[in-house]
């Protein structure tokens, strides 16, 4: 089948026809934001995968790149396998995308990871390039520095056109309506893995006990009910917010992740090159070295990136940032007027509202009501 891929500008071949859910669940990611505090790996696997069989599995995992890699070396093993990967000026991908590569009698490129790639989830942390680390350690001599990292969170994408959902020959693997989320149907999954080889982000995991596959469900029970997923609300750098994205010809301005993917172009997805239009969408760091970024965001990233430069100048985008972190809920639309930026549910009732800048306050020395000394306690 041709299916319409809007992240690389072109249509593409896909196993079955184009179907876009109602709602497209999506995750935005600062990735100028992140510490790798590893608060939302730990929420999630305390929310999902404490069981037998699910000891080295991470539905969420932050990585540092460009060294770090859950399983190892994921990303390199699956864009040297699909070889040049050239875009035109215009933004169209020239080269061939996981489908269109796929070897005969296969539905995509692919590789299995050993139980080996699985047993390092944190391999490579701050870890950085540009440059070696002697005796002494690392000095910043030149600006911008030319040692740099960067921290990469990750989950299951909830592609539009899932790897795993076209390799699957059980048809255990589908595409929810109302949200987009991609499940796998315990019951008829046989465990032979195809979802686990397939999926070039490496987000479809084999239980060895149950003998099943298993892989993020997007937290569908707290979306069902207006609320964000588990690695979202409980993210320590508010690096995060979670909505539902539109196509780009159905974007609308007060959609906070179709704001920031189509209507700013400061949020890019990963690897688009794959051709799976994957919907967690990243804002890139803005240190990182731009081949590197390029070559993960395609050529948008440096555009992004000045952009990201130019916000304090944009008080609508600003105030679209604070409001990441600023509630469980999910935030349908959005606002900012009067120094002050306000999400709403899909009703439009009111979620939250958080000023743009927050107010520094100076208080005196000396507290009438008190009748105290303030301090500063060091
Ligand atoms: S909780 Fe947030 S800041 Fe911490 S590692 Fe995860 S994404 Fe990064
Ligand atoms: S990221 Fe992988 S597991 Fe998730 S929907 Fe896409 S192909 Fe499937
Ligand atoms: S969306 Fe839910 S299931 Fe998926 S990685 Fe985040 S916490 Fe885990």
């Amino acid at each position: 089948m041709t299916v319409k891929n809007w992240q690389i500008k072109r249509d593409m071949a896909y196993p079955y026809e184009e179907h876009r859910p109602r709602k497209q669940w999506a995750i935005v990611f600062d990735l100028n934001k992140c510490i790798a505090c590893q608060t939302c790996t730990l929420a999630c696997k305390t929310t999902w995968t404490s069981a037998r069989g699910q000891e080295y599995m991470f539905w969420n995992n932050v990585e540092t790149k460009p060294y770090g890699g859950y399983p190892l070396a994921w990303d390199l093993r699956v864009l040297e396998r699909l070889g040049r990967q050239d875009w035109a000026k215009n933004g169209t991908y020239g080269g061939k995308t996981i489908f269109e590569s796929a070897p005969a009698n296969e539905r995509a490129l692919h590789w299995a990871p050993s139980d080996e790639d699985w047993m390092y989830p944190n391999v490579g942390e701050d870890d950085c390039a540009g440059g070696s680390v002697g005796a002494g350690g690392a000095a910043f001599t030149t600006m911008p520095h030319d040692k740099w990292f960067f921290y990469l969170p990750r989950t299951c994408a909830h592609c539009t056109y899932p790897a795993c959902l076209a390799a699957c020959p059980r048809k255990a693997i589908y595409k929810r309506e109302q949200d987009g989320i991609v499940l796998i149907d315990q019951s008829r999954c046989k465990g032979y893995g195809e979802c686990v080889r397939a999926c070039p982000y490496k987000k479809s995991m084999y239980n060895p006990y149950t003998r099943v596959s298993e892989k993020c469900v997007g937290c569908y029970p707290a979306v069902e009910q207006g609320i964000q997923p588990q690695c979202v609300v409980n993210c320590i750098g508010k690096i995060r917010i979670m909505g539902f994205i539109s196509p780009p010809w159905a974007a609308r301005d007060d959609n906070p992740v179709d704001y920031l993917v189509h209507k700013k172009g400061l949020a890019l997805p990963y690897y688009p090159q794959l051709g799976l239009e994957p919907n967690i969408y990243y804002i890139p760091p803005m240190h990182a070295d731009r081949a590197y970024l390029a070559q993960m965001f395609g050529p948008q990233a440096e555009g992004a990136i000045a952009r990201y430069r130019e916000l304090a100048k944009d008080p609508v985008a600003q105030g679209l940032m604070v409001l990441m972190g600023s509630t469980d809920r999910i935030i349908h639309s959005f606002k900012v007027e009067k120094g002050e930026a306000t999400g709403f549910n899909e009703a439009g009732a009111e979620l939250t509202r958080v000023p743009v800048t927050e107010p520094v306050v100076e208080r005196a020395a000396w507290d009438e009501g008190a009748s105290a000394t303030r301090h500063n306690t060091p």
